[in-house]
């Protein structure tokens, strides 16, 4: 399936790696999936990386196999990071992916390591981990069995309908530790996703995928991101979405509205510019103080879709959590261990007791707390 890109197509100057010709290697995959992506690979020193202390993000560790996505939404906020690394906060975003090929033997050996106190661990913040280049990589099997062999508890944030792939293993997880999936679905509106997510399952597709995972017993929220203004926000439309996740068996809904960061506004705006040419003004208002809308309408976001969600039985919307503390020392890979482990989860689990796993690693529910300053979500 791959093949080596330096033999096929030599690189461009514009392919080079950003750490040097000895950093990475670019290869090109095959399938219609993957045609016009270059993928750098590179081994990377580490795997964990700690959201800097500031952040208000409810958690302090992530793991991030790629950056740059396929996926392709318009309005990513992961662009401008990209950008940074010299690869193209367009174009090149979405068709030259890094790719940490050590990822799982990286991960594996940093969980064992006596210095790590088996904190929870968000994967999906930067980019989507479920992206196209894992159908060709497979690295999130690896990371899913080093963090079920150390029971360490996790949450994970995804578009992509390949995360049914590994259903089992988060199954397998989840019997042995917190485990956390929320899927990012901000609008149904066909259109809407074909212009502005244009390399994204459908959403409609993705929904599918919360109901995979709650009939296999893994509970999944709905991030409801990115809240579109204007295009995507109507009464009509937040209630279309909400009704959907709860007809999907979503256990949270939790809306965040469109952010628009350096690297992502350009590109959005262009967008905009080409197909809602007659929305500029109203954007360029809108946003006018930074890249965040005005607290007043993300609460009014807010409230609606909390009042949706209780007129759907979705609930509650809003279960903020504490950043976890960290765990207790690492367990061992000892089946015995494992197996007490997965006991005392079903314990946890029994209908008497409620679950303590918040949507995506405890995430606010859109109290209209947002926006945080960094380290956020891919989705929106
Ligand atoms: S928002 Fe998520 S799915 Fe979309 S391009 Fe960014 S990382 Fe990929």
């Amino acid at each position: 399936m791959r093949r080596d890109h330096l033999g096929e197509n030599p690189p461009t100057p514009a392919d080079a790696s950003p750490w040097g010709a000895d950093a990475a290697t670019v290869r090109t995959l095959d399938g219609p999936e993957f045609r016009g992506v270059t993928f750098h690979e590179i081994r990377a020193r580490t795997i964990l990386d700690r959201v800097p202390g500031a952040s208000r993000m409810p958690f302090e560790w992530t793991v991030n196999p790629y950056r740059g996505c396929a996926h392709a939404c318009v309005y990513c906020f992961a662009r401008g990071a990209h950008g940074r690394l010299g690869l193209g906060t367009g174009p090149g975003f979405d068709s030259r992916i890094v790719v940490k090929v050590n990822a799982p033997e990286l991960l594996a050996r940093q969980l064992a390591s006596r210095h790590w106190q088996g904190a929870h661990i968000a994967m999906g913040t930067d980019v989507d981990c479920y992206q196209r280049a894992e159908a060709g990589y497979r690295l999130m099997p690896g990371i899913l069995t080093a963090l079920r062999d150390r029971a360490n508890p996790f949450s994970l944030l995804t578009k992509g309908t390949l995360i049914l792939r590994d259903l089992e293993l988060l199954a397998q997880a989840a019997e042995v530790t917190e485990v956390g999936v929320s899927v990012s679905v901000g609008f149904t509106d066909e259109e809407l996703w074909r212009t502005l997510e244009p390399g994204t399952p459908s959403p409609h597709h993705r929904l599918d995928v919360v109901r995979a995972l709650g009939e296999r017993g893994i509970d999944c929220g709905v991030l409801m991101a990115p809240v579109v203004p204007f295009l995507g926000d109507s009464p009509e439309q937040l209630r279309a979405t909400v009704r959907a996740a709860a007809e999907a068996g979503a256990v949270s809904v939790t809306p965040l509205v469109l952010h628009l960061r350096p690297g992502a506004r350009e590109w959005f705006t262009a967008w905009l510019a080409r197909r809602h040419p007659g929305l500029v003004g109203r954007y360029e208002r809108m946003y006018a103080g930074g890249a965040y809308a005005p607290t007043r309408y993300q609460r009014s976001v807010t409230r609606q879709v909390h009042e949706l969600a209780a007129e759907f039985g979705i609930g509650p919307a809003d279960r903020a959590a504490p950043r976890p503390a960290p765990g207790p020392p690492p367990p061992t890979r000892d089946p015995e261990h494992l197996a007490a482990l997965r006991a005392r989860r079903h314990a946890e689990r029994s209908p008497d007791t409620p679950s303590s796993t918040p949507p995506f690693g405890s995430i606010t529910a859109g109290t209209g707390r947002v926006p945080p300053p960094r380290g956020a979500l891919h989705a929106p």
